[in-house]
């Protein structure tokens, strides 16, 4: 018998290093996962890295931080008087309060007990003989735990690009994704911004508001729709609330987990003056609804070029400067299978006198010096520089933990090629060993709260299961695993997602194997197709 079994308390701590599930992970996953399990009777302990709960929402706190999301669809559909009692006070929720919704939930369902903060898993091994997860944590915690469950969110590991010189730098630099507690202050400053992606899109015109120059470094310009963000009024509120549970289950009912208007027209199916007036339409309610004007969008590159071109033509009528425009316009990949952005004023911040725009696709940084950076063409002196430079994405976060399967089989190791997952839920070799919104599921093309619920609650279903049928072990079989990486593949082969240089396909981190890391068949298929590997007995599953 392992030593943590003889000793279920720490002797040191007084801490008990027995429990049934183990959880990585304090944000919407862990947090919901929790309360999944306790109602099971389980025992339970969730590590956090974070010195609070929150996930995404806790680390993300960079100036203008916001859900592209709508608030009364970002949020949990499980309580009723939960959805019922909280109030938005805007159409896109901004972090803060994000953050306030996620704090109310720990202590309304009283979750706090059962989490451990700022405490990372840094390794987890399966232990054969005992049918065990034994559970290492950066704080010294040795425990064991029947079920792993990795909440540890798609886009968390945040990653700041190797560049010279930068522990030379004087100034102060920052990571969006991994923002202080404490309010930054650019007052007066010269700020680099480096990255163009969602979050550099809303950080931008905040910090520029502030900074006394901002200097935004760009080497991919992004497609970004207006979101016309705006107070959302306690009527509007109280109308969407009245029918609640129905509008949760339409959304579930979407391929992105999302109330859009999905349209069932293809863009030639209508006239130019029709296209252009649909666009038109869309841009001016704003959001990502914009790509869904027509369906075959994602499809068809004909398609597809009718909206980036609306889109340019739209950069090109706000930007005055027609160089600065022209720079801004993207043409290197389909508009939205690179994540599409949404944005609060984002492109007319290059009228701005205090904003320059400079293209280091041509000429790139080449290195920080301790007062600023060089590209190749140019100098900069700075006082600070913002990264808004990604993720690891979907894979990051869990293989920065050493997990180890079946006969010491390294995760790291079976996934060097790719992640490999049955339905993002489970991987072949590491029996009891779930993942919430894993790679080769829904994850990243939805709102992530919908799919977080799907999957925990699939998962505490599973688990009733096993209790019920006194199983000790669950494990997605290799043979299972092969077919559900194939179609994951094809799936994402029939559309224009893979075209893109995306961090959908792990291209943004040198080194790391081009593969379509989220299932793109839509959240409604891939759900109905969980459902159907449980009615057929958990088909692909072996118990033990
Ligand atoms: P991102 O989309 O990966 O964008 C990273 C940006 O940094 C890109 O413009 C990239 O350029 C640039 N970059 C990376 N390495 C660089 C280097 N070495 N030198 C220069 N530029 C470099 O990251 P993100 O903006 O943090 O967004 C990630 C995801 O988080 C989003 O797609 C979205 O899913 C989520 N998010 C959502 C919201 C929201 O809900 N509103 C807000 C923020 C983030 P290249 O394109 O050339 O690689």
């Amino acid at each position: 018998m392992n030593s943590l079994q003889r000793h279920p308390v720490d002797a040191h701590s007084n801490r008990p290093t027995e429990f049934d599930a183990v959880v990585a992970g304090a944000g919407f996953a862990g947090l919901y996962m929790l309360h999944r399990l306790r109602e099971l009777g389980l025992s339970v302990r969730v590590f956090e890295m974070g010195d609070g709960v929150g996930g995404t929402w806790y680390w993300n706190r960079y100036p203008g931080a916001r859900c592209d999301v709508e608030s009364m669809q970002y949020s949990y559909s499980w309580s009723e008087e939960l959805q019922q009692e909280w109030q938005w006070t805007e159409r896109y929720p901004a972090q803060a309060e994000i953050l306030r919704y996620i704090n109310h939930v720990a202590d309304r369902f009283d979750l706090r007990r059962d989490i451990q903060l700022e405490t990372a898993v840094t390794a987890a091994r399966y232990d054969e003989n005992i049918e065990r997860w034994l559970v290492e944590t950066d704080r010294g915690d040795r425990v064991s735990a029947k079920f792993l469950i990795m909440a540890t969110g798609c886009l968390s590991a945040a990653r700041v690009p190797d560049m010279k010189g930068l522990e030379y730098f004087r100034g102060k630099w920052y990571h969006t994704g991994d923002w202080p507690h404490e309010p930054v202050d650019f007052t007066g400053q010269r700020v680099a911004l480096i990255g163009t992606g969602s979050s550099g899109i809303q950080a931008a015109p905040v910090i520029a508001a502030q900074a006394a120059h901002l200097y935004v470094f760009q080497r991919t310009p992004n497609f970004t729709i207006p979101a016309w963000n705006e107070p959302l009024p306690a009527e509007k509120q109280k109308e969407w609330k009245k029918n609640y549970a129905e509008h949760r289950r339409k959304a579930r009912d979407t391929r992105s987990g999302i109330l859009y208007e999905y349209s069932q027209r293809g863009a030639f199916d209508v006239s130019e003056e029709e296209r252009q007036r649909e666009f038109e339409a869309r841009w001016a309610r704003g959001g990502a609804n914009f790509t869904h004007a027509f369906n075959d969008l994602f499809l068809s590159k004909k398609s597809n070029d009718t909206a980036a071109e609306f889109v340019r033509n739209k950069i090109r009528s706000i930007v005055r400067d027609p160089k600065v425009a022209e720079l801004l316009c993207p043409h290197n990949h389909p508009i939205g299978t690179k994540r599409i952005c949404v944005d609060t004023d984002y492109y007319k911040t290059f009228n701005r006198d205090n904003v320059t725009l400079v293209d280091i696709r041509h000429s790139p940084i080449e290195e920080i010096t301790p007062s600023g950076l060089c590209t190749r063409d140019g100098k900069y002196e700075l006082d600070s520089l913002v990264f808004a430079t990604g993720y690891d994405a979907v894979t990051g976060s869990i293989l920065r933990i050493d997990v180890r399967g079946r006969g010491g089989r390294v995760l790291a190791e079976k996934w060097a090629e790719g992640p490999r997952t049955y339905l993002g839920l489970m991987t072949a070799g590491f029996p009891n060993f779930f993942i919430i919104t894993g790679p080769g599921s829904p994850s990243v093309l939805t709102n992530v709260v919908v799919s977080i619920e799907q999957h925990v609650e699939w998962i505490a279903a599973c688990l009733r299961h096993m209790k019920e049928n006194q199983e000790d072990v669950i494990e997605a079989t290799p043979h299972a695993e092969n077919h559900w990486v194939e179609h994951v593949n094809e799936v994402a082969e029939k559309t224009l997602f893979p075209s893109a240089n995306s961090w959908y396909m792990g291209a943004n981190i040198p080194g790391k194997p081009r593969v379509f890391l989220p299932y793109v068949g839509g959240f409604n298929n891939y759900s109905k197709i969980c459902n159907e590997v449980v009615a057929e007995n958990y088909r692909g599953f072996t118990f033990g």
